[in-house]
C-alpha cells in the first residue's frame, strides 16, 4: 500500500481521534480556545458507537464507582444466569484478567473515587448546558430529576450509605416514601419500601446532542475527517504523524491508500479503542469494553405516552436506568457484560429490559422496542483518564465507562485546558 502525505499545516494544529461524546466535546472546547482542530472517525457520522443509544441519564446520583467486594461477589453469583444484570464470560484473556486485578486493587479507593466522580458530574452540568445553549442544540433534555427506587428496607438503607458518600461530593438527594414516589412519577407501578430522589439530575439524547455539537464544530471551522480510520500514531519531539485510510473507499471497492497527516498535538478520545492506540504511543490506558444493552420504546398512541414515565428512574437492584426522550420515545438501558469486543445483540439480554417495562408500565405497549448494544470504555478504577501521555504532545480524554454522557462536558474542558494551557472558556 502506498503512503501519501496529505497535508502539513502551517499553524498550530490538534487532531482529535474519535467523534463520540468525548471527542466532539473536546473538539468544541479546543476550537473555542482558538485551535485548528481536525476530528477523525471511522464512521460517516458522529456518535455511531457507544454514544448512540445509551441510558440518557446525566446522573451525579449514579456516581458510585463499582469497585467493591459486593460487586465481585454478585458477579460470581450471576456468572451462569443468562438474564443477570452482570455477566462475565469465564474464558480468560490477559486483557480481562489484568483489568479485573486492577479493579480489585482499586476497592480501597471506593469512597475517594466516588466523591471525585460526583464533583466532576456536578461540574459537567453547567458545561453541558452552556454548550447546548451556544450551539442551539435540541437534545430532548428533561430536567425532572432522577428517582432511585427500592423494594426492601435493607436495599433502601444501603442506598442511604451511598447518599452520605455522594453528599461529601456536594450532591443533594433526599429520601422519599412510597407515597412520594407515586407523586414524583405517577406512571410507575410496583410495591416499594422507599426511594432516593435527586431533583438536579437530568436526561437527554446523547446522539442528538453529539450530532448537534459536531455540526456546531464544523461551523466553527473544525475539519471533520469522517469515514477515516486511524491506523497508526507516531509522536516525536516536533509533532504527531497520523496514518489513516478511508473506510468509504473500502466500501466503494476503490483503491485504498494509506494517507499521512501531521499535527502539533493529538487528543485520544477513541472509546474502547483507546487502549490499542495508547499502546502504540508507549502509554497504558487499560480500557475494557463492558457491553450494555438498551431498548428504545416507540410511543405512538396517546395511551402509551400517558403510561410511560417522564421522570428518569434507576432501579438499583435490576441495574436498569430510563429516560423519556420527548413525547414519543422511552429509553431503557442496563446490564454489564464482560465478553471482549463482541457487539452481538443477544435476545436473552434484551428480554429482561422488555419484561421490566411490562412489570412497571403495564399500560405502555412494547410492541415496537428497538434493541441496541454498546461497549462502555471502562477503566478498572472507573475513573476517566484526562492526562498527558509519555510524549508531551499526546493527550487523553477517555475511559468514562458507564458515565461518559454525565462526565464528558467537564473532562473535555479539562483536557482542552491541559492541551492548550488556556483557561476555560467563560
Ligand atoms: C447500555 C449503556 C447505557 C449507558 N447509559 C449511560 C447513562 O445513562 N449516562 C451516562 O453518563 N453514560 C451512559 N453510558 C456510557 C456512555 O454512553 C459512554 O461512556 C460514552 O458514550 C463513551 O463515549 P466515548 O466518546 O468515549 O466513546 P464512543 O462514543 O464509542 O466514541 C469513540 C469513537 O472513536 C472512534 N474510533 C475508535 N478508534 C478509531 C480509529 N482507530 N480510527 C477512527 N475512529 C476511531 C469510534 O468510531 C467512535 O466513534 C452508557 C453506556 C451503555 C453501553
Amino acid at each position: 500500500m502506498s503512503v501519501i502525505s496529505k497535508f502539513e499545516p502551517s499553524e498550530p494544529s490538534i487532531a482529535v481521534i474519535g467523534a463520540g461524546i468525548t471527542g466532539i466535546t473536546t473538539a468544541y472546547n479546543l476550537v473555542r480556545r482558538g485551535c485548528k482542530v481536525t476530528v477523525f472517525d471511522r464512521h460517516p457520522y458522529a456518535a455511531m458507537e457507544t454514544s448512540f443509544a445509551n441510558g440518557g441519564q446525566l446522573s451525579a446520583s449514579n456516581a458510585e464507582v463499582w469497585n467493591s467486594w459486593g460487586t465481585v461477589l454478585k458477579g460470581m453469583r450471576w456468572m451462569f444466569q443468562p438474564g443477570a444484570p452482570l455477566l462475565v464470560n469465564p474464558k480468560p484473556s490477559w486483557h480481562k484478567l489484568s483489568w479485573m486485578a486492577e479493579f480489585i486493587a482499586a476497592i480501597p479507593r471506593h469512597e475517594e473515587n466516588t466523591v471525585t466522580t460526583v464533583r466532576l458530574a456536578l461540574e459537567a452540568r453547567a458545561h453541558l448546558q452552556r454548550m447546548a445553549a451556544e450551539a442551539g442544540i435540541d437534545f430532548d433534555c428533561e430536567e425532572r430529576g432522577i428517582l432511585h427506587f427500592y423494594a426492601t428496607k435493607s436495599e433502601f438503607e444501603q442506598a442511604g450509605k451511598v447518599s452520605a458518600m455522594l453528599a461529601k461530593g456536594g450532591l443533594e438527594r433526599r429520601p422519599v416514601t412510597p407515597e412520594e414516589i407515586r407523586t414524583i412519577e405517577p406512571a410507575l407501578h410496583g410495591n416499594f419500601y422507599g426511594g432516593w430522589y435527586t431533583p438536579s439530575d437530568f436526561t437527554g439524547d446523547i446522539h442528538k446532542f453529539t450530532h448537534g455539537l459536531a455540526k456546531a464544530c464544523e461551523g466553527l471551522g473544525v475539519a471533520m475527517h469522517m469515514s477515516t480510520e486511524v491506523l497508526n500514531l507516531d509522536a516525536d519531539a516536533q509533532g504527531i504523524t497520523i496514518q489513516h485510510r478511508s473506510t468509504q473507499a473500502q466500501l466503494d471497492e476503490r483503491a485504498v491508500h494509506v494517507e499521512q497527516s501531521r499535527f502539533d498535538k493529538v487528543v485520544i478520545c477513541s472509546g474502547v479503542m483507546s487502549r490499542t492506540l495508547s499502546r502504540g504511543l508507549g502509554d497504558r490506558v487499560n480500557v475494557y469494553p463492558v457491553k450494555g444493552y438498551s431498548i428504545t420504546v416507540d410511543l405512538p398512541e396517546a395511551a402509551d405516552q400517558q403510561a410511560a414515565p417522564w421522570v428518569s428512574l434507576l432501579d438499583d437492584k435490576a441495574k436498569i436506568v430510563t429516560s423519556r426522550l420527548g413525547q414519543s420515545r422511552f429509553r431503557v438501558a442496563g446490564t454489564a457484560e464482560f465478553n471482549g469486543f463482541n457487539r452481538d445483540i443477544r435476545a436473552e439480554r434484551i428480554a429482561p429490559l422488555v419484561e421490566w417495562c411490562r412489570l412497571h408500565f403495564p399500560g405502555m405497549s412494547t410492541r415496537h422496542a428497538i434493541p441496541w448494544a454498546g461497549l462502555r470504555p471502562m477503566m478498572p478504577d472507573m475513573m476517566p483518564r484526562v492526562m498527558q501521555g509519555r510524549n508531551p504532545r499526546v493527550f487523553y480524554n477517555t475511559g468514562h465507562g458507564h458515565l461518559g454522557w454525565t462526565l464528558s462536558a467537564a473532562t473535555a474542558d479539562a483536557v482542552a485546558g491541559l492541551a492548550t494551557g488556556l483557561a476555560r472558556v467563560a
